[in-house]
């Protein structure tokens, strides 16, 4: 065994990007591992996302100047961000936390720790991903962030400084060099930059099956079970407690992304979590297709080639877990592609088009829960990856890899401490 540690029975809850790594990785360490999911993996929010594994994504979601920002957002239909009034008042203390990590120092800290699980991250995942036969759905082509104004370009500098503070290099391109870059790109954005130590993959889905085809492969266990609790006994874990029954285990992890909260809960954790819910709309055989994933820094989208077609992800709806969908938003994505690739069309047929929201279990402070539960340290969490679990999975998993194996981690996990919200 590696790290020296006994060999140990694991549950992961929750078969996500971040449940599925984490699996991975303890698989690979010689431990008995049961991945736990009530659904088909891969179906949660890692189904609809982006794809994007940017190491770049060091700039919390709350920085000083955010809330500056909102009230125009607010009033914008077309805006990046909505809020359900009426689900205010259940999300003002989330809110209240979110404002109050959006100081100059916090920011620093945050995008520091940020850069740790995001640094080497394809490099992290690739050894996965050779073994699952899996190469063809990650590239490594880098990012644009295209803006239509220098105005905008120059409002985003506080941002582009925390990453080049954490060691983040780029290419800025003038309007003619973009139109070079990307011919199909609208006339209308005047600067481009290039992060080229990006990446992605062309389909989020299909690559977390591949995972879990090669995790059975070498002996992993999944089972379509919902957990709902834990069984302890001096303060040792001794089963997941599920809807159906219990499973044995001396160690688990919980991964369930935003369904993480009243696991977490249950072991006398309160984690702020909350759902920052996004769409995406997905045109099948679309008129034009960007070479490498695009960013709007204005609409705060991303036009993402896939497999499957043109994806374009992004919005950010405060409206909880059980409001339906308001699919005038994945609609909204549409108008704003039209801008960025003008040979789009305006409408599509039913057929040629997908529609699909997701839920981003996001923390105020941008920073994803990663430690042993306050109960027993038989239980690992690793959940909260807010806009960012794709990119991070693979350090995020590797690390509770390495806690439950008794290993020194590779990286420091204490900014990510399941206690910092007491
Ligand atoms: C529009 C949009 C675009 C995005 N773009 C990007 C991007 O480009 N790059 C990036 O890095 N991130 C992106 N994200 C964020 C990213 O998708 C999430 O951070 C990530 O998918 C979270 O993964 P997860 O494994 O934690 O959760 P999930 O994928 O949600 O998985 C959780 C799993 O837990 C299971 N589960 C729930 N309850 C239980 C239970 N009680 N017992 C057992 N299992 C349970 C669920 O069925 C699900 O399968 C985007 C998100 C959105 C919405």
């Amino acid at each position: 065994m590696a790290g020296g540690d006994r060999k140990r029975t694991v549950g992961v809850i929750g078969a996500g990007m971040v449940g599925v790594t984490a699996a991975n990785f303890l698989l690979r360490r010689g431990h008995d591992v049961t991945l736990v999911d009530p659904g088909n993996p891969g179906e949660g929010t890692s189904f609809g996302n982006a794809g994007c594994f940017n190491g770049s994504s060091v700039v919390p979601m709350s920085m000083p100047g955010t809330i500056r920002n909102v009230p125009g957002w607010l009033t914008d239909p077309m805006g990046p961000l909505v809020v359900r009034w009426s689900y205010l008042p259940a999300l003002a203390p989330w809110l209240v936390r979110f404002i109050r990590a959006g100081t100059k120092e916090k920011v620093q800290q945050q995008a520091r720790a940020l850069r740790t699980l995001l640094d080497q991250g394809i490099e992290t995942l690739a050894p996965l991903v050779r073994d699952a036969g899996a190469q063809d759905l990650v590239q490594r082509l880098g990012h644009l962030f295209v803006y239509r104004s220098l105005a905008s370009w120059e409002k985003e500098s506080p941002a582009w400084r925390l990453r080049r503070d954490n060691g983040i290099a780029w290419d800025e391109f003038s309007e003619d060099e973009l139109r070079q870059l990307d011919p199909n790109l609208s006339r209308e954005y005047t600067k481009g930059v290039l992060v080229r130590e990006n990446g992605h993959t062309t389909n989020p889905h299909r690559l977390i099956e591949r995972l879990v085809q090669v995790f059975q492969r070498d002996g992993g266990r999944i089972e379509r079970r919902r957990a709902i609790g834990f069984e302890i006994a001096d303060d040792r874990l001794t089963a997941i407690r599920c809807e159906d029954g219990a499973l044995p285990v001396d160690a688990a992890v919980v991964a369930a992304g935003i369904w993480s909260k009243p696991l977490a809960a249950e072991l006398g954790d309160r984690i702020p979590l909350e759902t920052e819910r996004g769409y995406h709309i997905m045109i099948r055989n679309p008129e034009v297709v960007p070479r490498i994933p695009t960013a709007d820094a204005d609409g705060k989208f991303v036009a993402t080639p896939m497999e499957l077609g043109l994806r374009l992800a992004g919005t950010v709806e405060l409206a909880g877990l059980d409001a339906p969908p308001d699919w005038g938003r994945a609609r909204i994505l549409l108008s704003h592609a039209r801008r960025m690739f003008p040979a789009l069309r305006d409408d599509y047929p039913h057929e040629r088009i997908t529609m699909w929201m997701g839920h981003r279990p996001s923390v105020p402070d941008s920073l994803p829960v990663i430690g042993a539960s306050r109960r027993t340290r038989d239980v690992l969490y690793a959940f909260g990856h807010g806009h960012i679990g794709m990119a991070c999975a693979a350090k995020t998993g590797k690390t509770v890899a390495e806690l439950i194996s008794g290993e020194q981690p590779g990286i420091d996990p204490a900014p990510f401490s399941p206690q910092r919200f007491s």
